[in-house]
């Protein structure tokens, strides 16, 4: 059987399964409500009751990132809207769900560093509204974790009184009550998705990406399971020199001062990179918003109209220095992560673990700092880095908890 709109969840046999039978199940709750009662797969007939209890309107998916959390949710949505009912990846509601462009599936992408409440609402509102497919109504939230407490509620709403054909799914890295509410969660159905293993994210690139065998391999083990970051390094020099100058540092911590600059070469580095990765976008919103509001005028209610402007601009601003220091933050985290790999890699060595690296290419490496490490130094240094993502996490200035960390891995 084809894979359909599931192909691109990796090494999640699990998931794909529950989703499937959801899907099917979700399509029989379709039919029958159309007045055909014949199951998915033909067997039901006249007079079976559909509904097998796999289909429910509130769902979290949760896994570490690149897992693929939006990939599944993405997926289930277009399985949903499948004309089939079983995520044919041919049709017409597969296609315009996957492209992004179903008119009765909506994305809730953050780009700042939370999801407002007003922006919700009105999601929950037009949710509400009957399928113009004759299917269902789906809102796909791909950052849960960054809803405001308000937003949050206003969802909770919708959770707890869904209309008959509207479906929530939310994406967010865990159940812990920090990344979801308690009562949210207690009202969905929860889809988990693991850390794809190695070597199925390797040959994802080869079949699909075309990326050489040993490129394959070495990418899909230093992104540690994240197939987009994997698919990132195999194919963007910028991006493996980002990573090389952060494997560098721990070779560069020789004293205070160097522990110094080496702080601030990592947050000038992720400034950069973030500031790069967003500009295209707030040049095009601010032109966007200026031919919007036309050049000005000079007649009666000028004066009004232009401060209306201002506050709009202002806005604007406000909003796309928000997604600024969430690209930063995100930045900065897949560094500590490709840094937290390396000492991993340093323990590893030193217990003599049957495990494979996750940088290859540092191995020599990581076995001359085994050579002069003790394992419990060795583990202060990672501990170290987890704090240091931890404090980011909770809002500690970046600068800050890079220059504890930086001196951390120094002393030992
Ligand atoms: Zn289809």
């Amino acid at each position: 059987m084809s894979l359909g709109v599931f192909a691109e969840l990796v090494g999640q046999d699990e998931a794909v399964e529950t989703l499937r039978r959801a899907a099917a199940d979700a399509a029989d709750i379709v039919r029958a409500a159309h007045g055909d009662s014949t199951g998915a797969d033909g067997s039901g007939g006249p007079g079976s009751a559909a509904g097998t209890g796999a289909m429910t309107h509130a769902w979290i998916f949760t896994g570490p990132p690149g897992s693929g959390r939006t990939v599944a949710a993405r997926a289930f949505a277009a399985a949903l809207e499948c004309v089939h009912g079983t995520g044919c990846g041919d049709c017409t509601g597969c296609h315009t769900t996957l492209a992004g462009t179903h008119a009765d599936v909506r994305f809730v992408v953050p780009e700042g560093l939370s999801i407002g409440v007003g922006e919700m609402r009105a999601l929950v509102l037009r949710a509400a509204s009957t399928p113009a497919g004759g299917r269902w109504q789906v809102v796909v939230v791909t950052d849960a974790d960054r809803l405001t407490e308000a937003a949050g509620n206003a969802l909770l709403k919708a959770v707890e009184e869904p209309p008959p054909r509207t479906v929530f799914l939310l994406c967010t890295p865990s159940t812990h009550p920090d990344d979801i509410s308690v009562t949210i969660r207690s009202r969905c159905r929860l889809v988990p998705l693991r850390q794809p293993p190695a070597d199925a994210v390797a040959a994802v690139l080869q079949a699909r990406d075309g990326v050489d065998a040993e490129v394959a391999r070495w990418a899909a083990a230093a992104a540690q399971g994240d197939v987009g970051r994997a698919r990132l390094l195999a194919r963007d020099p910028e991006a493996r020199k980002r990573r090389d100058a952060v494997l560098a540092v721990p070779r560069r911590l020789s004293n205070v001062g160097a522990c110094i600059d080496a702080a601030s070469a990592l947050i000038e580095a992720t400034e950069a990179e973030a500031a790069a990765s967003v500009v295209e976008a707030d040049a095009a919103e601010r032109a966007a918003l200026e031919t919007a509001l036309g050049a000005g005028g000079t007649g009666r209610g000028a004066a009004g109209a232009a401060r209306g402007t201002a506050g709009q601009i202002k806005e604007l601003e406000r909003r796309q220095k928000s997604r600024a220091t969430r690209a930063q933050r995100d930045a900065l985290d897949r560094a500590l992560v490709d840094l937290a790999g390396f000492y991993r890699d340093v323990l590893t060595t030193l217990l003599r673990a049957p495990v494979a690296p996750v940088h290859t290419d540092t191995a020599p490496l990581a076995e001359a700092a085994a050579g002069k490490w003790t394992a419990e130094s060795t583990l202060r240094r990672l501990e170290a880095v987890l704090a240091c993502r931890e404090a980011i996490g909770v809002n500690v200035k970046p600068r800050i908890a890079v220059e504890a960390m930086m001196l951390a891995l120094w002393r030992g």
